[in-house]
Order: C-alpha cells, then sequence, then structure tokens
C-alpha cells in the first residue's frame, strides 16, 4: 500500500474530519486553543475556553491581561502557568510586531512563544490549508513509524521523511487524519486489532 492509498483509507474512515477544538470563533482565538493543547486532551481545552474567550476575546484584551487572571482560567489545563505566560506573550507581540493581525507564515508564527513549527503547521493547515509543512505530533509520530512511513523519532525529522512522501497539496490532511486515526484506533497501548492496515503493519494481533 503507497503512503497515497494509506492516507485514502483514513480519509474513509473518517470522512467528516474536522479539528476538535471548539469553541473559537477567530484565527487568534484557534492559536491560542492550539496553545493550550499541547499536553492535554482537546476535551479539557474545550472546557476552559468558553469562559476563557468571553473574558480576554483578542489579542489586544490578552495583551494587557494580569497572568494570575490568565492562570485561573486555565489551571485545569497542564502546564497552565507556561501556556499563560506564553499566551499573554503572543498577543503582545502580536498586538506590537503584526498590528493585532496573527502572522500567516511558519517563519513569523514560529517568532511567538510556545510556536514551533508543529503548533505554527497545525494553525496554518487547519485554517488555512496552508501546506508550509507537516505538523507531526505524539499520534502522527506513532502512527507514521508503526506503518513504515518513518523510521525516525524525532518529529522534526518525521515532518521532513512526511513531506518527502506526499504531495505538498496533502500536506494539510496528515495532522488532521493521523491525529484522528492515532487517537481512535490505533493508540499507544494497544497491542490486538483488525484495522484496515493489517496486511502492511504487523505491530498488532488479531483480535
Ligand atoms: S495493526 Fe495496530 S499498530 Fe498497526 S496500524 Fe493497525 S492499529 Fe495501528
Amino acid at each position: 500500500m503507497s503512503p497515497k492509498q494509506i492516507l485514502n483509507k483514513m480519509e474513509e474512515l473518517f470522512p467528516d474530519a474536522q479539528s476538535e477544538l471548539i469553541n473559537w470563533g477567530t484565527p487568534f482565538q484557534f492559536l491560542v486553543c492550539i496553545l493550550l493543547s499541547a499536553q492535554t486532551t482537546d476535551k479539557g481545552v474545550n472546557s476552559v475556553t468558553k469562559s476563557l474567550f468571553k473574558k480576554y476575546p483578542d489579542s489586544k484584551s490578552f495583551a494587557m491581561a494580569k497572568i494570575e487572571e490568565v492562570e485561573r482560567f486555565i489551571k485545569s489545563v497542564n502546564y497552565y502557568r507556561t501556556k499563560a505566560k506564553h499566551i499573554i506573550k503572543a498577543a503582545q507581540i502580536i498586538e506590537q510586531e503584526f498590528s493585532g493581525v496573527v502572522p500567516s507564515t511558519v517563519e513569523d508564527l514560529i517568532k511567538l512563544p510556545g510556536v514551533g513549527y508543529k503548533t505554527a503547521n497545525v494553525y496554518l493547515n487547519d485554517l488555512y490549508k496552508k501546506n508550509e509543512g507537516i505538523a507531526v505530533d505524539t499520534h502522527v509520530a506513532r502512527v507514521a513509524k508503526r506503518l513504515g512511513l518513518t523510521k525516525h523519532t524525532d518529529p522534526n525529522k518525521i515532518a521532513k521523511d512526511l513531506e518527502k512522501l506526499y504531495l505538498k497539496e496533502d500536506w494539510w490532511k496528515i495532522n488532521r487524519y493521523f491525529v484522528l486515526y492515532g487517537r481512535y484506533i490505533c493508540r499507544a497501548k494497544m497491542k490486538k486489532s483488525d484495522c484496515v492496515f493489517k496486511g502492511i503493519c504487523t505491530y498488532c494481533t488479531g483480535l
């Protein structure tokens, strides 16, 4: 099965695939959701963002926010202290250097604290299908490795391997479908499965 056929199968499995982050209505709010989602479930992020965005709807209000107050809204989220600091600082940079508009290139996005290659590409691909790069998180890394698409463990090297295997126009799909496949089917601790890739993946024994 070719890399493209693997992706096609995943698209068939999740025909209505969307980001599972909700409660956001602007690009800046979406970026905040992604920053909060590191090492945290989307459900955990969704549980705090409604009240957070009611109090701080935009980069201007976050830029002026007191860190302890932002922490209070997000303290059920892992690493909330670091995340509060990053979000406020990112908002200040967006206000001062980007006229209140979230930048739209990886090069500019990674100037924001807490935003690396993965976060920048999740943001750009989910919102704009920008295809500047492939975002590799723990699910993408695990699934790509098990399916023989990479031998690496370093997310940046996995991203480069996947970027060689897939057409640029499909890059935005990799994170979206591999994450869902990893989250709901090819889970971290599983050992048994009769998944659609049983023919090419020997990691699991049959059910
Ligand atoms: S056989 Fe198991 S490890 Fe391999 S792709 Fe399927 S669910 Fe994942």
